[in-house]
């Protein structure tokens, strides 16, 4: 985790880009920021007692996996989140998947590569997998968020972006199924036909139920990766 430290000082210390004129979310002026530090002090980050399977905060009730993820049979090992899916954050998601605001996503790196350091786990990561997008779903939006997330992270990091897994079924919105409806839609939605050895730091940018990343985790593992760190930038409230 060393090297990871001192390519997280680098990044501190150079910040290449983005060069922002304005915040993202309320258009005040900024110098060299993406956010201003109004908005910013309006970002519920997640701190505290936070849940070991999606980063949410506990606020009270069961430790160390909240509500949530107490019914959830979880294929990865370990899930970190930075901060909590309220308005702001919506709307900072919103402009950076539908606005082209690529650059958030250097941002969201930033953060949640804080996260993982933070972490200080005993693991040794050799790539970034970042959730797949089916075609369908990437030539209509004109990118992966998650894979955009993952770049910025590699050159944080110096790890390597692997985008051999791949989503081959294009489900439908998730977000009227149950849990388990998301489980049987979601198994076999993503496929990998080689191998992505050794430990893995999977990316997506927003946490809701967990199924997809779960879902992802479950191919990697059958495919004989070794521990998952899932790090996304928002998790629901
Ligand atoms: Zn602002
Ligand atoms: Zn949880």
């Amino acid at each position: 985790m060393k090297s990871l430290f001192i390519l997280l000082k680098d990044y501190f210390f150079e910040l290449l880009y983005p060069r922002n004129l304005t915040c993202v979310l309320c258009h005040s002026e900024v110098d060299g920021k993406e956010l201003c530090d109004v908005c910013l002090g309006s970002i519920q980050f997640n701190t505290g007692r936070v849940c070991g399977s999606c980063g949410r905060m506990i606020l009270s009730g069961a430790y160390p996996v909240c509500e949530n993820c107490k019914t959830l049979n979880r294929y990865y090992d370990r899930g970190i989140s930075v901060v909590t899916y309220d308005e702001y954050i919506k709307k900072l998601i919103f402009n950076f998947k539908y606005h082209d605001k690529r650059y958030i996503a250097h941002t969201m790196a930033g953060y949640m590569l804080k996260e993982i350091i933070n972490l200080d786990l005993d693991i040794e990561f050799d790539s970034i997998v970042p959730v797949p997008l089916h075609e369908t779903r990437f030539k209509s939006r004109g990118f992966n968020q998650a894979e955009l997330i993952s770049h910025f992270l590699s050159e944080m990091t110096g790890l390597k972006v692997d985008t051999s897994l791949k989503r081959i079924s294009n489900t439908k919105p998730l977000n009227k199924l149950s849990s388990e409806e998301r489980h049987d839609v979601l198994s076999d939605a993503f496929e990998l036909t080689e191998s992505i050895k050794k430990n893995i730091i999977l990316i997506d940018d927003i946490f809701t139920t967990g199924a997809t990343v779960n879902a992802c985790a479950l191919k990697l593992k059958e495919m004989g990766s070794g521990f998952i760190l899932v790090t996304t930038f928002a998790v629901g409230e």
